[in-house]
This record gives structure tokens, sequence and C-alpha cells, in this order.
């Protein structure tokens, strides 16, 4: 039997059983039952056993493990026990964690599934690229993502970009007709598309051959590489500070270690001093957590609209300084709607126009017949340009689908951003004729007749000064405009770019799409937040200028500069002129790369956003590439690290705005954690110092680092969202979390809770017995880790902020508290935590102690940190 590529079209369709209307539903579920989901089967993730393991591989959990053992070898039974349950429900934490993790980003990753065009049941539907069978006809657009391979039935100047398959980083032009010969490479299949490719420019239509591992790909990769979320830098910087944390607490604990054995301490003393020193220091929760906060913040985002990819871009969104965006669909609501037209010389509202006259007339047929959108059972499909065009044709009971089947298409050159012009071929009373519509800066010069009611005749210049002066009172209005031109062309011959030329002007459609009603507000609230607004179009630069200034983007039309313009400027020049300008107007996606290099070689942290297939480059060179949800290609979509669900300019900012919230947050919880690490090691090393015993034992500070503090510290990481937050200035990228600053204040606040802590211990000593001290001083460390839990809630005073502004706080606190009484009271849990009963004075005494650092604190807060 001959291979798909060898057999016509026809013949396809006819072996997989398909007629032109696609396929039925009941044609699709029995497809469905016999070739199953179009996927490719995942490379195997690590398993959760293995992830539980894993978790043994910490330094702290062997050094925890070495003094279990050595507890065992000296008798102390209960003290290995209790060690190994807890390295045991650290690891199931673990484990739990990074489950939970993993699937709350392959939830993100759903939201984003790809969707393909389908013809079913004689109908154009978008679904899941996951239910396409096959023998479904597949409609393809520049920017999608080829998710099934397929014959070609049909292509306008389709060309594919192959190189995952193939390895050619250029694209191949594809067209539908039979190859001969039986054995050819992937490469010189030009009839036919595969996954993994994608379209780069064009258009066409495939019938589906093989789908899911059956594909060539699923093929030769067997398996998808799952690849894996890299880690953002603030947890690659984290992972960094606590390796560098275990190897210098690891030299002191040997060095203290040593001292004491020279100075004549048991050995056993000497090695729990070594190993609550270890314990102490090392934030086993911190990386943890961070990973869980970030989940529940990325989970908040998607739920408004904005959606993560790449988790890094949550820790930059916080420095974001400039905001390069889209005008259309973005900062304007993307729904067109006829205003005017210009005919025959006379400027029409769109209510006027009279279909007997056949100029008029003929200008929305040729409206129709070069527009690719289509309206279905009140379902619009198609760009919203061009359905505007659609609709107004419908006021006229002028049928799009219905023309074009009358008028049957030959051949087409698809829209595309750069050149800003599209062309169909259509047979129209017998004759081929071709059919130009676009920017009227690009047409007019390509244009050498005009149509009017006494026929075809030259245009001469006094017709092109009144085209260019209706054109720019269209624009002034805020109006996008459409030229559209035509001419004659013989039968059977193809189309190429060179043929837009020597055209007849027809007329002018002028459309409004009115800004987003929250763009105006956004705008202003970027603009306090010290972060500026840019607008970056394809559209003429006075709609552009018009649509800025009503959203406050553009106080003076000098700030605005045309794509040519920034053509005459060298790199240097660009940077120099890039921060007076807030408007581009008639840019190609070439020229957005160059002004995303340009604010970022100022310093700043740029988030841009795009849609179409060339701007995968800007978004790639931007630190947060933005991809629209709705009207994004698939291929933007894969290069942004962030998808707005509702194409929205707003979204950005809120997004931007969570971002900051949650740097802070997570912050914050950094500095609760570090603090009372910090009180911890200060009070160690005191009693090393001193020569007094171990304060604490290993399994209290355990119970501390992985219990009593890990609720706070999520808690923290929950902080509602500051109102001000959007009143600061971006945060500068290059400041190190760990700065001297915040460095300071772990050491400060981790004072405070040593020394109320050593008072304690202190007192515990006076009793004569070593378990009340370190029963006393355990109960303050854990009691005023719990307290400083609201003190690292932000930078201003909780009594400012609201002290039940945060319900989380106080249900972690409470937790904690109870959790710490339950070791204190019952018995078996005393015994097992090795704690003494304490009496009711020594409590009260310990409750004042640990209360102690929060009063320092928001009485030094109230007093010395102004709110804004
Ligand atoms: P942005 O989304 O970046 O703000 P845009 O969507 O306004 O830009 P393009 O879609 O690239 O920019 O359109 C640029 C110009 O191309 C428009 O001003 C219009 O004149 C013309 N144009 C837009 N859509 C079509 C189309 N479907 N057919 C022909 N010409 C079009």
């Amino acid at each position: 039997m001959s291979k798909y590529h060898q057999q016509s079209s026809q013949e396809v369709m006819k072996i997989l059983g398909v007629t032109s209307q696609g396929l039925n539903d009941y044609d699709v579920q029995s497809r469905q039952e016999e070739y199953g989901l179009n996927k490719l089967v995942e490379g195997k993730r690590t398993s959760t056993f293995a992830v539980f393991f894993g978790q043994f591989k910490d330094l702290l959990v062997i050094i925890l493990m070495i003094a279990a053992f050595i507890s065992f070898l000296l008798g102390e039974v209960e003290s290995t026990v209790v060690i190994m349950i807890v390295i045991t429900l650290n690891a199931i934490l673990g484990t739990v964690q990074h489950v939970k993790a993993e699937q709350s980003l392959d939830n993100l990753k759903a939201l984003t599934t790809p969707i393909a065009k389908v013809l079913r049941n004689n109908q154009i539907v978008e679904i899941p690229s996951e239910d396409v069978v096959v023998g479904d006809i597949l409609y393809l657009d520049a920017g999608d993502y080829i998710n099934a391979d397929g014959r070609l039935l049909e292509s306008y100047n389709l060309h594919i970009n192959e190189s995952s398959l193939t390895g050619e980083s250029l694209s191949v032009e594809k067209n539908s007709s039979t190859i001969k010969e039986e054995n050819v490479i992937i490469g010189d299949k030009k009839n036919m598309v595969f996954t993994g490719s994608f379209v780069t420019n064009g258009r066409g239509t495939v019938i589906v051959t093989a789908i899911g591992m059956e594909t060539e790909i699923g093929k030769i990769a067997n398996l998808l590489d799952t690849a894996k979320e890299k880690k953002t830098p603030l947890q690659v910087s984290l992972d960094n500070f606590g390796g560098n944390l275990a190897l210098g607490i690891t030299i002191i604990c040997l060095a203290i270690f040593t001292i004491d054995l020279f100075r004549g301490r048991e050995l056993v003393d000497s090695f729990m001093f070594a190993v609550a020193l270890a314990v102490a220091a090392i934030p086993e929760a911190l990386s943890s957590i961070v990973t869980i906060v970030l989940a529940f913040g990325t989970h908040k985002m998607a739920k408004e609209n904005a959606i993560i990819r790449k988790l890094y871009a949550v820790e930059s969104l916080g420095s974001v300084s400039v905001i390069c965006s889209d005008k259309t669909g973005t900062l304007t609501e993307n729904k067109m709607t006829v205003q005017q037209v210009y005919v025959d010389q006379k400027v029409i509202p769109h209510d006027q126009i009279q279909t007997k006259n056949t100029v008029e007339k003929n200008l929305l047929l040729m409206s129709l017949l070069c527009s690719n959108a289509s309206l279905t059972d009140q379902k619009e499909i198609g760009d919203p340009t061009e359905i505007a065009l659609v609709k107004l044709g419908k006021q006229y009971n002028l049928d799009a689908l219905n023309i074009r089947d009358h008028n049957l298409r030959v051949a087409e050159i698809p829209f595309d951003s750069d050149r800003k012009l599209m062309s169909t071929v259509n047979r129209i009373n017998n004759k081929n004729i071709m059919i130009t519509k676009g920017a009227l800066d690009v047409l007019l010069s390509k244009t050498n007749k005009i149509v009017t009611s006494e026929g075809i005749i030259d245009i001469t210049e006094v017709n092109r000064k009144k085209i260019e002066e209706v054109n720019h009172n269209f624009s002034m209005n805020g109006l996008r405009v459409l030229a559209i031109t035509y001419k004659e062309i013989k039968p059977n011959r193809s189309i190429g770019v060179e043929d837009e030329k020597d055209l007849i002007f027809a007329g002018l459609i002028a459309m409004m799409d009115p800004p987003r009603k929250e763009s105006k507000a956004a705008v202003e609230s970027c603009i306090n937040a010290g972060i500026k607004p840019v607008m970056i179009t394809g559209d003429h630069k006075i709609t552009a200028i018009s649509i800025a200034k009503q959203i406050g983007i553009l106080k003076d039309p000098s700030e605005a500069i045309e794509g040519h313009e920034i053509e005459q400027l060298t790199d240097k020049q660009l940077q120099e002129k890039v921060q007076d300008i807030s408007v581009y107007a008639r840019v190609t996606p070439e020229h957005k790369i160059r002004i995303v290099k340009a604010w970022q070689e100022k310093g700043n942290v740029v988030a841009m956003t795009g849609d179409g297939v060339n701007d995968g480059p800007a978004l790639k060179q931007a630190d947060i590439g933005v991809a629209m949800g709705i009207t994004g290609t698939e291929v933007a979509k894969d290069a942004s690290s962030m998808i707005l669900t509702d194409d929205n300019f707003s979204t950005i900012v809120k997004a931007i705005s969570n971002g900051r919230s949650l740097y802070t947050n997570i912050k914050n919880a950094i500095l609760f954690l570090l603090s009372g690490n910090a009180g911890a090691i200060f009070v160690v090393l005191y009693a090393t110092v001193l020569g007094l015993p171990v304060p604490f034992l290993p399994v209290h500070l355990l119970f501390i680092n992985l219990l009593t503090d890990s609720l706070p510290a999520i808690a923290i990481g929950l902080e509602p969202h500051n109102k001000n937050i959007m009143k600061d200035k971006p945060r500068d990228i290059r400041t190190p979390l760990l700065s001297k600053k915040f460095t300071t204040q772990v050491v400060l606040e981790g004072l405070l809770i040593a020394i109320a802590t050593i008072i304690a211990f202190r007192m515990g000593l006076q009793t004569g017995d070593t378990l009340t001290a370190t029963t006393m001083a355990f109960t303050t460390l854990c009691l005023s880790r719990l307290i400083h839990g609201f003190n690292s809630r932000s930078k201003e005073s909780i009594f400012k902020i609201g002290v039940f502004s945060n319900k989380y706080t106080w249900l972690a606190f409470l937790i904690g508290v109870l959790c710490l009484h339950c070791v204190l009271f019952i018995p078996t849990l005393a015994d097992m935590f090795d704690v003494a009963t304490l009496n009711g004075v020594q409590l009260v005494f310990i409750y004042a102690l640990a209360t102690m650092p929060f009063i320092v604190n928001q009485w030094y807060k109230l007093l010395f940190v102004r709110s804004k």
C-alpha cells in the first residue's frame, strides 16, 4: 500500500473514511475508543517512594541519625525513638509537600492545554488537542503548534518550522501536491505536517493521519521529556545559603566539640551540644515553606486570570519597572465595530451605505471575500478586525459564507503583522480578482487607480491627499482604518507578495475598538507604583496616540514614534531616547526585541506582552514574557512566563501587585524562621562559652523547627495584600534577599529571643535541676518564637496593619501553643520529650519572658517605623 504522502488528498480522505463535512460525533467516539487520546506518554516521574527516601539524604537528617544511634548505644532508647519518629514525620511531610507542589504545577499546566481547530459535523470547533482523532480535519494558522501528524488538504503560503524533528531551524514551505517517491525523509515530506512543529506563516488544512505515540515524534522520542520546573533564583540562593550554613555550622560544631573535650566535658555531653547547635542552626523548613507559599500565590494569581508558567516569574514580577503592552485587545476591548466608510469620495456612516450603489456594495463584498472570519450560531470565529467586516455585511443581509461560496477563493496571501496586508484571489464573474486589504500607509503607494461612480480612473495627487486627510481624521478619533484595493489578474497564476502593487483603490473602512474600562485605572496605578506603561502597536500612530491619551499612557504626541523611526536609530541612540517614548506605532515584532533590550540596558526589569508567532523572541528576551490567553498563538504562549486568560492589561498590574506582596511575604517568613533559629544558636553558644549544661535537647529544637515554627511561617506567607504595596517603587532586583539590613534584623530579633530564653534558663538552673532548666529554656524559646510570628507579619506594627487582619497567624499561634502544652502536660509526651513538670509561677514567668521580644519589637515599630 502506498503511503499517505504518495496519495492525493482525496484518496487519503477516502481511506480514512472522512467526508468534506469532517467527522461526526459517532465517528469521533468510535475512533477515540480505537486509538485513545492524542497524547505522548510522559517520562517517568520520581516515584513517591523515591521522594520519601530522598528526604534522608539531608545533612541534618544524617547528623540526627548518628545522634539517634549514639543515644541508642548509650542506652537512651527513648531518645532514639523520638528522634527517629521526628525524622520519619519530617520525611513524610517533605514527601507530601513535594507531591502537592507537583500537583499544583500540573494543575497550572492543565489550565494552558493547547487547543486545536477542527471541522466536525460541518462546523469549525475548538477542542483540546488531546481529543483530536485520526481523520479529523485540522485548521492551521500562523503561530499554531501542530499536535498531530497529517496530510495537507489545502495550503496558503504555509511555512512550518520543524526544527524539533529535523534540527533544521529555517521554516519549510508546505503544499498539498502528491509526492511520487515512496521513501522520503521527514524533511522532504512537503505535503505532510508533524507533531511538535509549528506554523510560522500562512494557513492550511490537514487531515490527521496519526496521533499520540503513533506520530513521528512519538516514535522517535518514545517518552516526552517532562522538563522539571527550574528552581527560582530565590530558591537557589536559599539552597546555597542552607548549604553554606550547614558547612559553617559543621565546622563550628567540630571546633566546640574539640574544645569541650579538652575542657574535660563528657564525650556524650559535647556531642549533644554539637548536635543541638546543628539542629538549632539549620533552617529545615525554609525551602519547603518558600515552595508552599509560592504555590499558594500562583494559585491565587491563576484565579485572578494570570497563569504563571515559570515560577521564577513570581519573583521578578515585584521588580518590574516597565510594562510594554500591545494595544489591541490588551488595552482595548478587541471588539471592533465599523463606524464609518469612505467610498466614492464620500465619508458615510456605517448604517447609511447604499447597497443599490455598486461602488458602495462592492466595497462591502470585497471586504467579506478578503476575510476569514465567520459568524455561526451567534458565535464569532476569527480576527476581530475581520469579524467587524462580517458584521457590517450582515447589517445589509450580505452573508459572508454565502458570498465566499459564490466567488470561490483560489489563492491567498494571509495577513501578517510585518506586511500589514492580506490578499486573496477570488473567481468573480469568471475573472480572477485579487483583493488586498490592510494599512493605508502601506497600500496607498501601491495603488495607481481609484473606483468612482464614473468608473475606474487614474488616481491623482488630489485623490491621494483627500484619502490621507480622511484617514487622518478617522485616526484622530481613535479609529482603526483598513484600506480595500483590488485588481484583475490572469487566471491560473499563483500569486506572491510581489503582486501586491498597481492596485485599484476601492475605499476605507474605519472601526472603533474602545479602550477597556479598567485600562485607565490600571495605567494610573502603574505610574503611582513607579512602573512605566508603554504602548506598542501595529496600528497607525494617530490612532495609537488617541487611545493612549484616553487611558493616560501619553500626554504629548511627541512621546510617540513609528517603527521606521526606530530603524534610523542605533541601539545606543534608542537607549537614550527610550525613557521619553510612551507609544510605538506601526512596529513589527523585530522592533519589540530592540525596545526590550534598550530598557534592560538601562537597568530595568521589563514585562512585555505578545500574541503573534513572531513575538516569541521578544517574549523570551523580556524578564517577564506575557502571552495572551485568548488571542495568543501557541508559540507565543510557549515562549512566555505568564499567560493572561483574559488578555487584559489590568491583569498584569494585578499580577505585579500580587508578585510584590508574595515576595514581601516570603521575605517576612524567612525573617521569622531565621531570627528564631538565630535565637536558638545564641542560647546554645552562650551555654557553651559559659560552660553551662546543654540548654535544649535536639528533639526540642526539632519540635520547634519542624512543627511550631512551620505554621506561623506559612501564615505569614499568606498575609493579605497591603493596600499600599503599589505606592512603593519597584524592588531593585540586584539587592539580594539576605542583604546586610536583613541580616542585622535577623541578628537583633534573634538576640531578643535569646535574652528571654537565657533568663528563663538561668531561672531554671537556680532550682538546681537541669531538667527544669532545659524545660524552661525550651518552653520560652518555643513560645517566644510563636509570639514572634506576629512581629514578622509586616515591617509595620500589627497595631497599625490590624491585629486580626490575618486570621491564619492566629490559627497557627493557637495550634502551636496547644502542641507545646500537650508536650508539657501529657505525661507520655513529656517523657518522650524529656521535659519536667513546671509549676504555675514558672509558667507565668515564661509567658512574661516570651512576650518580651514582641513588646520590644512592636514598641520600636510603633515609634520608629512610619507607615505610608
Ligand atoms: P497590537 O495588538 O500590537 O496593538 P495591532 O493588533 O493593532 O497591534 P496588527 O494586528 O499588526 O496590529 O495590525 C496592524 C495594521 O494592519 C492595522 O492597523 C490594520 O491596518 C492592518 N490589519 C490588521 N488586521 C488586518 C487584517 N485582518 N487584514 C488586513 N489588514 C489588517
